[in-house]
């Protein structure tokens, strides 16, 4: 088996027992890079050197016996994490040139744990889309092709660079970010794992800002467990983060051999809209047949709010990225264009930095915020975000866990849904309800559909029991025994 095949676990392994050593593994998938990045632009930075440096501290340290959880094993690193002396862009031009002088929470902890990064992944600009074409470094190819025919599809977004790695074998995992699905539903494209735990799971310290209420972290890997592993070195209280959570980080990984005999598992009746295709009616039935196998009750529950969902992320997450965004101006750092006065070069600046959809979601946000509308339209999608909360935690009374299909569609061609945003903002129909409640959610490969393309299932969990997700999230992965690959890959 090739080195770009291994599962972090196995890595893991195979470098503590010097099957190889983490230069070998660190070089293979820069190799791997070199080869297939020209095509898919996964990747907006790779940091060669930085990767080599990192990877023989890591050798040093396992020839010792030591080393932290991740010594040696190559991730990518969305580019929307602060890596310090490493450009990073959020895939705007805005930042284009942006070294920043510190580093985020979560990169420091991987890095601190022994992880190698090999560079920054690309995304739709500031983490806005589901499909990566709002990239200003251009779109990201979907190592998938359906059946026979090579027309390039999306990886979903907005971790579309992190999601098209992973599967296409560039980096053993990477990490995300999610706001209303943005790591969920680009794993479900690229038919690999990937989950968005609790708000407040992990630090948001140093992670550029979207929609500061929604935004999390979160791992993106090849399987359940190597989520869990990652997961496991990402979590835990920050106190530069006022909404990072004061609680112990479980052993997550173990949580994955956990039987599930005995769960309740919910299956909201408002996820079957019509919309639904066959195929994914049809994958959310073979999951729910898994479960009960695996010894789970399959109850049905309400989510009466679902249908409101979509609307009130689209005014929430929007105020709160107006506000984010107000500090991209120029003045202090990032791009600036010259103008007469300050106004014109606020205005020169912003017009030239930021793309189509980052200035429809300012005009959206600042719009709903507004005085003559905030009543009608911010303040309203506030409250009926807690009905939404609400109908999670009554659900929570009679079931463990809930099982959703994770998007409406397998991935789709590069120019599809472009003609009117609201085509693309309903692919996020699944995965907006948890983002909004806070919960934990996971993605699973579950299946390929009638033309190749993979198909996933998503596991929603009460706040802070990511174990019970994980431990689901298993069950389905072991019983789909997903081994399908993907057109583009390192060594194909
Ligand atoms: N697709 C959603 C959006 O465009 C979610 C993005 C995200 O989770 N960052 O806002």
């Amino acid at each position: 088996m090739s080195l770009t095949d291994l599962t972090l676990a196995r890595a893991r392994e195979g470098l503590r027992k010097k099957e190889f050593s983490a230069r070998e593994l660190t070089e293979a998938h820069l190799a791997a890079i070199e080869a297939l990045n020209p095509q898919l632009n996964a990747f907006v930075t790779v940091t060669h050197e930085l990767a080599g440096a990192a990877a023989d501290d890591a050798d040093r340290a396992l020839a010792r016996g030591e080393g932290g959880a991740l010594a040696g094993i190559p991730l990518a690193i969305k580019d929307l994490f602060c890596t310090e002396g490493v450009r990073t862009t959020a895939a705007s031009r805005i930042l284009e040139n942006f070294v920043p002088p510190y580093e985020s929470t979560v990169t420091a902890k991987l890095k601190a744990s022994g992880a190698v990064f090999l560079g920054k992944t690309n995304l739709d600009e500031f983490a806005m889309g589901s499909s990566n074409m709002t990239s200003a470094f251009g779109a990201v190819t979907n190592p998938w092709q359906r059946g026979g025919d090579p027309a390039a599809l999306v990886p979903g977004g907005s971790s579309g660079g992190s999601a098209a790695s992973v599967a296409a074998r560039l980096a053993l995992a990477a990490t995300g970010t999610d706001t209303g699905g943005s790591i969920r539903q680009p794993a479900a494209f690229c038919g690999i794992a990937g989950i968005k735990p609790t708000y407040g799971r992990c630090s948001r310290y140093g992670i550029i800002a979207f929609a500061s209420s929604l935004d999390q972290a979160g791992p993106m890997a090849r399987t359940v467990e190597d989520c869990a592993i990652l997961l496991g070195a990402m979590a835990g209280f920050d106190p530069k983060d006022s909404t990072s959570a004061d609680r112990p980080v479980p052993d997550f990984a173990a949580a994955c051999g956990r039987g599930i005999s005995g769960l309740r598992i919910g299956v909201p009746l408002e996820y079957a809209a019509p919309g639904v295709s066959g195929e994914i009616a049809a994958l959310w039935e073979r999951g729910r047949a898994w479960l009960r196998a695996a010894g789970a009750e399959l109850v049905e529950i309400s989510l009466p709010h679902t249908k409101q969902a979509l609307p009130t992320y689209y005014i929430v997450a929007p105020a709160e990225a107006s506000s984010n965004l107000a500090r991209y101006d120029g003045v202090r750092f990032g791009r600036r264009e010259e103008g007469g006065d300050l106004t014109e070069l606020y205005e020169a600046t912003r017009a030239a930095g930021f793309g189509d959809e980052v200035k429809r979601r300012i005009l959206i946000g600042t719009y709903v915020l507004s005085a003559g509308y905030y009543d009608a339209y911010y303040l309203r999608a506030q409250k009926i975000r807690t009905l939404i909360l609400r109908d999670f935690q009554r659900a929570f009374e009679t079931c463990d866990a809930i099982l959703t299909p994770t998007a409406p569609t397998a991935a789709f061609a590069q120019g599809e849904k472009m003609d009117d945003p609201v085509t693309m903002y309903l692919n996020d129909i699944y995965t907006v309800p948890a983002s909004l409640a806070g919960l934990p959610a996971i993605s699973v490969p579950a299946g390929l559909d009638p033309e190749g393309l993979p198909l996933g299932l998503q596991v929603i969990g009460r706040p802070f029991d990511e174990e019970t997700v994980f431990a689901v999230a298993d069950k389905i992965e072991k019983a789909a025994g997903f081994s399908a690959l993907p057109a583009l890959r390192a060594g194909a």
